[in-house]
């Protein structure tokens, strides 16, 4: 991806985000975030452009997960162990985590086509999403001090 390329790319997304409220701005690691009526995308300083490009479409696909009506019915054990700290290491939290991941990918893999990115094959695109997936379902399957219980 050239610098043109990326830089095409990321007007795309930004107006994308922009449409919905979102800004896309500089962090520490890559994260959407919704305080209230406004909402962010973090990118931190350092990154190469296909990298940047492929998590700035994957945290966009955070906004579209958490945006919808029903997210808190989808991903109960979720909002169960953001309130409560000892439901964090439960198996079920964890697992709403997994599919929160995984449709966020999924929604990076539509928006790749419908933003026309430039620059990045779709299968680079899906193997970074399997590699972040694989290393979340490590973390699913690790023990912890809970035992990792299922409730
Ligand atoms: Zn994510």
């Amino acid at each position: 991806m050239t610098r043109r390329q990326y830089t095409q790319n990321f007007q795309k997304i930004l107006k994308w985000c922009r449409e919905r409220r979102c800004e896309i701005v500089k962090g520490k690691e890559y994260m959407f975030q919704s305080h209230q009526d406004r909402n962010f995308i973090y990118t931190p300083m350092r990154s190469d452009y296909k990298s940047a490009i492929m998590f700035i479409l994957h945290e966009c696909g955070h906004l579209v997960v958490e945006r919808d009506e029903r997210y808190s019915q989808k991903f109960p054990f979720y909002h169960k162990g953001e309130q409560d700290l000892r439901s964090k290491n439960t198996k079920l939290y964890k697992m709403d985590i997994l599919r929160e991941e995984t449709k966020a990918w999924e929604t990076a893999f539509e928006l790749f086509k419908e933003l026309d990115i430039k620059g990045l094959e779709f299968e680079e695109l899906v193997r970074k999403a399997n590699e972040m997936l694989f290393t979340y379902s490590e973390w699913v399957h690790s023990r912890d001090k809970s035992d990792n219980a299922w409730e």
